[in-house]
């Protein structure tokens, strides 16, 4: 059945329900492996099969759903070694939160997140920021080949000065908006975007270089002047001359990275209004898993994330940090 937040929330009335939801997503129905020592045994299951609350040591009532490993005799759940892990949000929370990040073009505000669900406004951010740690795509990434479209942009700053002065190359006028290199492929639709230092022939090359594989790539670009360097390594390489008219060369054109681009400034303001230098590379994170699985339903991209959030886990003190990418 297709997801929608109507139906999530008829699926899961209370606590355990969500656990069961996102047991189903993640392990598919069958038994788990152990996460703390890989044991495909059997599992005791220490809640009620039905769903209902078990008492805890304490006497209260708890709806988590735990399961114990037959090998390690270790305990853990399907939050163990994701970035929900440890968490105090309820997990329906999780559940919708994430739902809404899936199906919404523009992602969702932390302030809307924090009123919807009576969060603190910290605990609203964290809870967005662990979401788009999920939809970072893991490490080492195969190298894209085929048509590849790559461009770059200038994204975020003040609002105050968003409607000013955008400089094309780094070093020249003053801005506080950071530059963002995308690649996008024309076989799959997958997008990858980087923050980079500047817009130099030599960091736009340094990312093509992580991402594609040179001999197998037909490289798309527009006429700058780092592109043409750049492209005689390629496989072959089209270049459009915006300033030309030209939009389209024998089929190939910039179209596809630009469309990204606009979404991704529409969003960043009109929803979230500010993103800082430090916290953009997983703002990109989110707006690439989500254009890189647009022909996609909502449910498979639901899924898709569940599959990923394993062995994905942020700290709070890691977030404040800013991050990779
Ligand atoms: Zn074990």
């Amino acid at each position: 059945m297709e997801l929608n937040i109507l139906n999530i929330a008829e699926r899961i009335p209370t606590e355990a329900d969500a656990y069961k939801f996102l047991e189903e997503l993640r392990w598919g129905g069958s038994e788990p492996s152990c996460p703390h020592c890989g044991s495909i045994a059997a599992h005791y299951f220490l809640s009620t099969k039905d769903g209902a609350a078990r008492k805890t040591r304490t006497g209260s009532l708890s709806q988590r759903r735990v399961w114990e490993c037959k090998d390690c005799h270790k305990q853990f759940s399907v939050l163990t070694g994701t970035v929900m892990h440890g968490t105090k949000i309820p997990v329906r929370t999780w559940v919708f939160v994430i739902f809404e990040l899936c199906s919404s073009k523009n992602g969702v505000a932390a302030r809307e997140v924090e009123r919807k669900y009576h969060l603190t406004p910290t605990t609203a951010w964290f809870l967005l920021h662990r979401i788009r740690e999920a939809m970072r795509p893991g490490e080492p990434a195969s190298l894209l080949t085929g048509r590849v479209v790559a461009d770059e942009t200038w994204v975020g700053g003040d609002p105050e000065n968003r409607h000013g002065h955008t400089p094309r190359t780094g070093g020249q006028g003053h801005t506080d908006k950071t530059p963002v290199m995308s690649l996008v492929s024309r076989e799959t639709g997958e997008v990858r975007s980087r923050v980079v230092a500047n817009v130099s022939g030599r960091s736009l090359k340094a990312v093509l270089h992580e991402n594609t594989d040179p001999k197998a790539t037909h490289l798309q670009t527009d006429v700058a002047w780092a592109y043409k360097a750049i492209g005689k390594g390629y496989a072959q390489h089209t270049f459009v001359d915006h300033s030309a008219g030209e939009y389209v060369r024998d089929g190939a054109g910039t179209n596809q990275v630009e469309n990204y681009f606009s979404q991704l400034k529409r969003s960043i303001d009109g929803t979230h209004h500010h993103v800082s230098h430090r916290h953009l590379g997983r703002y990109l994170a989110e707006f690439d898993f989500r254009h890189s699985t647009h022909r996609l339903s909502d449910t498979i991209r639901m899924e898709t994330l569940i599959g990923r959030v394993a062995g994905r886990r942020l700290m709070y003190s890691d977030s404040r940090q800013g991050c990779r990418a």
